[in-house]
């Protein structure tokens, strides 16, 4: 039987909703809402997308939103100083600095200037120690946290599975593996993360209950590689050649989605599958975020 597809799009919709009314809720009883202030250095288009794209979800979830955007020549201490001026900003409770950033600035130096408590890309070292360290009060990455999401959301609770992560980025594989292990809700799995220096890396996802990958490359995972009746979450976003579309390319995932949705019993799609949950989870946290700060009324 052929599995059943986790949507993204459906379960970002639903969080969407909850994010509107957390903020309805919150406008109403404090006279503030949450505000997310995003950076972005140069003009480099699809940077420009995903702060546009960003900047719009957070004015339909009721978020105030600014955008900043620099001219590419900026030098790196002022872009510091436009993050201390963030930092020191009470309207602002989330600051996103969008990456990657023009040769002159470092990229290191300006996650650092970022105030963890704003940070809510969860990149700072401070979250990522915290996180990995177990903690339920940190800002989480946002791919890995809309992931979480979405097991629990389709009853797949990771809680004493055993979770095969395949990639150990620090953007996905790392912080998933942290999640997965934490106590309690979302947490509480058996994790193994496997990476390029893995060998026989289908005998270590055939062991997988849940299977994730993050790997950045088509095909990566064949229906021989799941065991039957895994559920199978696939991060990878790639481009291939499609002469015949207009745009001249699709998008496709690490997983050959065909002949896995017969093996597995929950898959994701490519598109429409984990993509729409990360900007989805970085207004929810921009929403945690603001509750950290000012209390939950
Ligand atoms: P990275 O390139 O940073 O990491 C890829 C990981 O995959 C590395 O750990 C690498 O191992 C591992 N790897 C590479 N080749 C193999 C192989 N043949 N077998 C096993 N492991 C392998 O990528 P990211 O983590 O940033 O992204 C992964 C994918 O997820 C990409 O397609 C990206 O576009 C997508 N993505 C999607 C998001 C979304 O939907 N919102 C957000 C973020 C990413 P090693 O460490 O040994 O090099």
């Amino acid at each position: 039987m052929p599995a059943q597809l986790i949507s993204g799009r459906e379960i970002s919709a639903t969080i969407r909703d909850e994010i509107k009314e957390r903020v309805d809720g919150l406008r109403e009883r404090t006279g503030r809402v949450p505000g997310l202030a995003t950076v972005l250095v140069g003009e480099d288009p699809a940077s420009q997308l995903y702060v546009g794209m960003k900047g719009k979800a957070a004015k339909a979830a009721g978020i105030h939103s600014e955008q900043i955007i620099l001219p590419a020549d900026t030098p790196e201490d002022e872009v510091l100083g436009v993050v201390e001026g963030l930092n020191a900003n009470p309207d602002i409770h989330g600051i996103l600095v969008q990456l990657p950033l023009p040769d002159q600035i470092d990229d290191q130096k300006v996650l650092l200037a970022i105030d963890p408590k704003k940070d809510v890309d969860g990149f700072h070292p401070v979250n990522v120690g915290k996180l990995s360290t177990g903690s339920r009060d940190v800002l989480a990455p946002c791919t890995p946290w809309g992931v979480v999401q979405m097991l629990l959301r389709t009853g797949n609770d990771p809680r004493g599975q055993h979770v095969v992560v395949v990639g150990r980025s620090n953007i996905v594989g790392r912080p998933m593996a942290s999640l997965l292990l934490r106590r309690g809700e979302g947490g509480d799995a058996t994790v193994t993360v496997a990476h390029s220096r893995t060998p026989d890396l289908g005998a270590v996802t055939r062991t997988a209950d849940i299977l994730i990958v993050a790997v950045g490359r088509p095909g990566t995972v064949t229906a021989d590689m799941v065991k039957p009746g895994a559920v199978v979450i696939d991060v990878g976003t790639n481009r291939v050649d499609a002469p015949e579309r207009e745009r001249g390319y699709r998008v496709v995932g690490d997983v050959d989605f065909e002949a896995v949705s017969e093996v597995a019993s929950w898959i994701t799609p490519v598109p429409g599958g984990v993509g729409p949950m990360t900007i989805t989870m970085l207004l929810s946290n921009t929403v945690d975020a603001f509750e950290a700060a000012e209390g939950t009324p």
